[in-house]
């Protein structure tokens, strides 16, 4: 049975542990398939009063991750984990990307240090593997981003989601094409109706009008996707076709 067995390392345990422990990941770490551990930085941090930050070198104004507390933290996650994928979350990180959480949920195990404050001692870089950026803004700690890196990457392992199929069909997964739009009941809202072959039962039809809108909400949300994606003639016909050519 492939699982996910990640360790977090953060100064803030419990930011983490609520939104793990509710929902579809909740239930993926009771039935074993997602094992995560958080663990507090400070832990690893020396002296009476186990400090883990310090003024930055060459002035300016907020604090700086000390390098021993968090690489200790590496070191003995690393120990625990053998093979572990070691991340640093940071703004100057690859993009978080649908690639790198499959490549992460294939590896199977997965490390993820937190920074907060100003940032963290540039020499902690050389722990870890890779540094991981959640998009291209700036947060106030490393946790959101690790979060994100946790659900994106556990939901692609086999029965952590209900529904086999759901991660196969969406936005990313398995080219880069945005996702089709979903609709439930009712089959009219506020005057907006369910376009007419959902409701058709034709499961042939309804493929080539999700292939279709698809392909419309890429090129026009997604022109930097789109101009990427590897069309066949089946998709260049479908994207100009009206419901009565689906
Ligand atoms: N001074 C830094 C920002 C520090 S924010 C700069 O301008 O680049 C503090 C910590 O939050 C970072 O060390 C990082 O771990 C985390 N963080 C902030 N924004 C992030 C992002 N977009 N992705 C991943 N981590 C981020």
């Amino acid at each position: 049975m492939k699982r996910l067995e990640v360790e977090i390392l953060t100064l803030f345990p419990r930011m983490c542990e609520g939104y793990l422990g509710e929902s579809i990941l909740g239930k993926a770490r009771e039935s074993g398939l997602l094992v995560v551990r958080v663990t507090d930085i400070r832990e690893h941090a020396s002296g009476k009063h186990r400090v883990t930050d310090d003024a930055p070198y060459g002035g300016g104004g907020g604090m700086v991750m000390k390098p021993e507390p968090l690489t200790a933290a590496i070191e003995a996650a690393r120990a625990q984990m053998p093979g572990a994928r070691v991340l640093l979350t940071s703004p100057r990180g690859v993009p978080l990307s649908q690639r790198l959480a499959g490549e992460l949920a294939e590896h199977g195990r997965v490390v993820i240090a937190c920074g907060r404050y100003e940032g963290v001692d540039e020499r902690v870089r050389t722990a870890v593997d890779m540094e991981v950026s959640a998009g291209d803004f700036v947060l106030t700690g490393g946790e959101l981003a690790a979060l994100c890196v946790v659900d994106a990457a556990a939901r692609l392992i086999p029965g952590v989601l209900g529904n086999e199929s759901s991660a196969a069909s969406e936005s990313f997964a398995p080219e880069p094409i945005l996702e089709y739009p979903h609709y439930t009941r009712p089959p009219a809202f506020r005057g907006m109706e369910v376009p007419e072959i959902l409701l058709s039962g034709d499961h042939r039809r309804v493929e080539r009008w999700r292939r279709r809108e698809s392909l419309r909400a890429t090129r026009e949300r997604r022109p930097d996707l789109f101009a990427g994606l590897d069309l066949n003639d089946e998709d260049r016909r479908l994207i100009e076709a009206d419901d009565d050519e689906l």
